[in-house]
């Protein structure tokens, strides 16, 4: 057994450049299905000398590279260097009970625990082709974000007894790389055993917040101080991507016109959700002028997908929104997800929809529906340019989304053709 001596109790993953966006879906996914916890990251820009450093074999791996291995290296050393990297370390805090299943008995627990973590840390990162992880792992991360086999979404090191050298190349800063052994030693410990594992603990995760916490409430002083702080710590967590969510999802598609809005405006009527648009809610973000505002504008006029990352952020302020205010039963998420990263992001971050509601209409009646709205909207993409262009956005961008949602969730197709009060007595069924 040489797991002890090689173990380091952590792996390392950086996040490549075309999945920089969505790297707090990554990691909170990580967090979800198999506990793994950040304990140290730094955002990075590599440059090609650093990154053909990382993905090269060590010199001790005697075995002559392939040429196609070769070319595939400067390929991926290309992609590293596209943009903005996050390198992350992570530990997994181990359930005691796991130790007491594992089969070979003649490892100590800490060989047990290494031997598993390294492999579920495998398991979790996917084949390297994201094709084939697609086909034999669906749930890995390199399924979910990767690209093709350079932009594999994210790399991590290649065996167990490299994790320390890679660390190395990662982090050039001898103090950090210290502050990382340290910690990870810490939360290894006994935390729950108190002493200074305790407080160590206790200092690199929740003190901050808590003082903060203790302070602003001495400031604001409320009348009932307990549930000012419940609610306080409750929004800190939040957007640390621990929302606490409403009740019900309901994801709302259909093409432009398709009738969504109208549909939810009744729902809201009568069973008291929240209707939550992502195209108001960019159309809302517009109107703060930011430079942000400026792109969406653009985006719009273009009638393009707004990037993920933004409308999946404003979107999470208005789910916590409602997820705090207790009497909402649920939302509607009416134009979302209308792109596959949506989708895998949106669960990652936050949690599966119950359900969706797709409505289906013919391009002809929903282009005549569009025109008509266009006399009294005011929208800057309900015209015949931008409407041509919306549609081609739902079809090739959009329908994708749907056969995916059609294997995770329950996708009710409404044909939406009919009258508006034919339509909604089909809707409302679904929510009695
Ligand atoms: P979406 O939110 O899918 O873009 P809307 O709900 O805004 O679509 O509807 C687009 C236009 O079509 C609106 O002017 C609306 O009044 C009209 N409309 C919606 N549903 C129907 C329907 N079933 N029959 C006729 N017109 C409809
Ligand atoms: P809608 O109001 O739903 O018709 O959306 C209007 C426009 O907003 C779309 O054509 C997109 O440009 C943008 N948009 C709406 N929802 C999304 C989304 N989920 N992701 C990205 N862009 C969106």
């Amino acid at each position: 057994m040489t797991q002890r001596t090689t173990w380091p109790g952590f792996v390392l993953l950086v996040i490549q450049p075309e999945a920089f966006y969505r790297k707090d879906p990554i990691l909170a996914y990580a967090r979800k299905t198999d506990g793994w916890t950040e304990v140290a990251r730094q955002t990075v820009v590599w440059t090609p000398e650093r990154a053909r450093a990382l993905l090269s074999p060590e010199p001790a791996e005697t075995t002559t590279p392939a040429p196609d291995d070769e070319v595939h290296n400067e390929q991926h050393v290309a992609a590293l260097c596209e943009g903005r990297s996050e390198i992350v370390v992570l530990r997994r805090a181990t359930p005691p009970v796991e130790m007491v299943f594992l089969s070979n008995e003649e490892a100590t627990p800490l060989e047990q625990t290494s031997a598993t973590d390294w492999k579920r840390w495998l398991e979790l990162c996917g084949p390297v082709d994201p094709a084939e992880a697609r086909a034999l792992a669906p749930r890995s991360l390199r399924a979910l974000f990767g690209v093709d086999k350079a932009h594999c979404g994210v790399w991590t090191s290649r065996d167990v007894t490299q994790i320390t050298s890679d660390l190395a190349k990662c982090f050039h800063d001898a103090t950090e790389v210290e502050r990382i052994y340290e910690r990870v030693r810490v939360v290894g410990e006994q935390v729950a055993g108190g002493g200074s594992a305790a407080k160590s603990y206790l200092s690199s995760t929740v003190l901050e917040t808590l003082t903060t916490a203790l302070s602003r409430l001495c400031m604001a002083q409320p009348a009932q101080p307990l549930e000012w702080l419940g609610a306080y710590l409750q929004e800190a967590a939040s957007l640390q991507g621990h929302a606490r969510l409403p009740p019900r999802l309901v994801f709302v598609l259909g093409g432009p016109g398709a009738g969504k809005g109208t549909q939810c405006a009744r729902l809201v009527a009568e069973f008291g959700f929240w209707h939550v648009s992502a195209g108001d809610l960019l159309r809302a973000e517009i109107q703060t002028q930011s430079e942000q505002g400026q792109l969406i504008d653009e985006m719009i006029r273009q009638g393009a997908i707004v990037p993920g990352h933004i409308t999946l952020e404003l979107l999470r302020k208005k789910l916590v929104d409602a997820g705090s205010t207790l009497a909402v039963p649920g939302v509607l998420i009416d134009g979302f997800p209308r792109a596959l990263d949506q989708a895998i992001d949106f669960e990652c971050l936050l949690r599966r929809a119950d359900f969706c509601l797709f409505f289906e209409c013919s391009e002809a009646e929903m282009e005549r529906r569009l025109l008509q709205r266009s006399r009294s909207s005011g929208r800057t993409d309900d015209n015949p340019e931008s409407i041509r262009k919306r549609f081609r956005t739902f079809i090739e961008t959009t329908m994708p989304v749907i056969e995916f949602l059609e294997r995770r969730m329950r996708v009710h197709r409404i044909p939406a053709e009919r009258s508006v009060d034919e339509v909604y007595a089909q809707v409302r069924q679904l929510f009695l």
